[in-house]
Order: C-alpha cells, then structure tokens, then sequence
C-alpha cells in the first residue's frame, strides 16, 4: 500500500525503522525483529540503505519481508555514489518484489577522499533522483531538516533546496530525529509559508544509548534541550534506567505532536523491536492501526 493513501487516512500514525544486515552477516536477527515490529501494527516500516554499499543489496529483500508480514514498507535509496544503470537495477528489484514506496535520499560524501574526486556523480542531489523516478507510479518521500542540514549555511537555502525537491514529484517529508517539539512546530510553519504542502511525518528517535546520542547530535547540529541533556547525563551510564527514560522521553514528545494535530510519526527503531513495543504499547488507545 502506498503512504500517501494511507497518510489520507486520517491517523494519528506511527511508523517504524529497521536497518539491513551488513554484507555477509545472517538475516535472521533482522527478519525477527521486523516480525515482532509488524505484529504492533505500525502504519509502516521503513529500511534504511547502508551508504557505504556494506549492506545496499539486503534493503530490498528486507523490504520485501516487512511486506511479507502484512506490513507496508519503505525502502530507502540514496544516490550520491551510485551509477544510472545502478539506480536502474534497484528500482526494478524493488518493482519486482511489489513495493511501492521509495524514500530518496542523496546519502553522504564517501569518507574515502580519492572517490570525492573521481568523475561528477550522476546525481548529485536527491533532487535528482526524484526527477529520475518521477514519471514512476512509485510514492516518493524525502528526508528534510528541522535544525538546518549540516552541510547548508542557512535554513532559508535549505528550505528553497527541499521546496524544490518536493516539486519534482515528492509525496511526502519525513524529518531527521528533534528533541524539542517546538522546533518542529516552527519548522513546518515555515515550510507551510514556503509553499510545501506534503505531509511532513516527524522523526523521533528513542535514546537508549546516551553517550552516543550526545556524539551524533553534535555531528547532525540536533539541539539537545536541557530537559532531555539532564536525562542523559543523570542515566547516560546506566543502559537499564537510560531506556526508561528514553522510552518515556520518546513517548511523551509524541504524545505532544498528536495532541496539536501532527497526524504522523516516524520512529527511529534501529532494530530494538522492545523498544517498539514499550512505544507502542504506551500509545495503544491513542494510534490509528
Ligand atoms: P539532499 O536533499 O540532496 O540535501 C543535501 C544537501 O544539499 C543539503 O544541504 C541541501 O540544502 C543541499 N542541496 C539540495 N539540493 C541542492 C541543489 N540543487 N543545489 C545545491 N545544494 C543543494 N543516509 C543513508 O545513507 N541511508 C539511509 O537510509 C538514510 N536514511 C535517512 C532517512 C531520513 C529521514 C533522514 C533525515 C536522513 C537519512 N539519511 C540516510 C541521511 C542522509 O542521506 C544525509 O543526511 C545526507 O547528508 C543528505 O541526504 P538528503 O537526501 O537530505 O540530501
């Protein structure tokens, strides 16, 4: 089923996320926990695509496997390192196996800086990948950036970049992780005086590990309120209290965004199919399934 239908449907929403397993390693710890996700009945869950090429070629079968369990799912694709005839061959696969939803993302410069100056990407944005599935019947999403992308010097040429992208024929956005709802709150009235339309679902993420949150907000320039800074100080070392407090923090900025009218949520899973579940059991009366 595509999101956009099912984002018609009224909600309130939540989705989920799994990661792929790397090159190599087994399917059956993923495929196990995409099939505990799909039995909390989540709108859909997304897979991500490893950047690297380490684990590209497992998205599509895992996306095939979340559809086997009766759920939708999103399969996401970047294009930054990856050739035409690449693209090409995903698409297909991902057409062959029926899934119908695309999240199309550009992914992140190779750290390995002799490919930075091999020959120009064939799509140097995700912009491009969009103009390039267009014309498909796929449903498209596209990642955007509550606290600016890090690589953009100002959150006004981020928004003119994403405006452009959503007019080459994207459905829907979903937001990199926040943890201050007020900043998404200001970043959708601002996308809505630019001009975007699209549903907007925002991205949530449950810290359980609080050292390595603090490390990656620093890297992604993701606001750490006070509130939530405390939490991880005061329970950061002790894995046990740290997903209590994580799930609870998690649950309690959603429970926000549903109360003032956000009709979706994309959850940042990671994998932890208990962590979906405490999540989804505290919204039980609450989400639409
Ligand atoms: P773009 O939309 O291309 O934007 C990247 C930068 O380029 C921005 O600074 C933008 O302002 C600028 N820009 C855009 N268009 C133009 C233009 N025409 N001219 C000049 N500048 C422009 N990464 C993975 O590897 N795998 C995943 O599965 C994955 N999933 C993600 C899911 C979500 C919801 C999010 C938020 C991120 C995800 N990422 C993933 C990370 C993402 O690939 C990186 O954040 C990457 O740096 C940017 O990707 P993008 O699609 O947002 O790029």
């Amino acid at each position: 089923m595509k999101i956009s239908s099912i984002l018609s449907g009224g909600g309130p929403f939540v989705s989920l996320e799994v990661f792929p397993p790397r090159k190599d390693a087994p399917f059956g710890p993923v495929k196990e926990a995409v099939a505990q996700m799909a039995e909390l009945k989540p709108a859909f869950i997304s897979v991500t695509y490893g950047a690297s090429g380490n684990a590209q070629a497992n998205t599509a079968e895992i996306a095939s496997f979340v559809q086997a369990c009766g759920t939708p799912a999103l399969a996401h694709l970047t294009c930054l390192t990856s050739s035409r005839e690449h693209i090409a061959d995903e698409i297909a696969d991902l057409r062959a196996r029926g899934i119908e939803n695309i999240l199309c993302l550009r992914g992140d410069s190779p750290a390995d800086a002799s490919a930075a100056s091999g020959p120009a990407p064939s799509f140097a944005h995700a912009v491009d990948l969009v103009r390039a599935l267009r014309p498909s019947p796929f449903c498209l999403g596209g990642a955007c950036y509550p606290e600016c992308h890090p690589e953009c010097a100002h959150i006004e040429e981020d928004i003119a970049h994403l405006k452009e992208k959503v007019d080459a024929g994207l459905d829907f956005l979903t937001t990199q992780m926040f943890f201050d709802n007020n900043v998404y709150f200001r970043y959708l009235a601002r996308l809505r005086a630019a001009g975007i339309t699209v549903p907007v679902l925002a991205g949530i993420m449950p810290v359980v590990n609080g050292r390595q949150i603090t490390r990656i907000c620093r890297l992604s320039g993701t606001h750490l309120p006070p509130r939530f800074q405390s939490i991880v100080d005061h329970f950061g070392d002790d894995p046990e209290s740290m997903l209590d407090a994580g799930v609870a923090y998690a649950t309690e900025q959603i429970v926000d965004l549903f109360a003032n009218g956000v009709p979706a949520v994309h959850v940042y899973t990671m994998n932890k199919p208990e962590v979906a579940s405490r999540i989804m059991g505290n919204l039980h009366g609450i989400v639409a399934r």
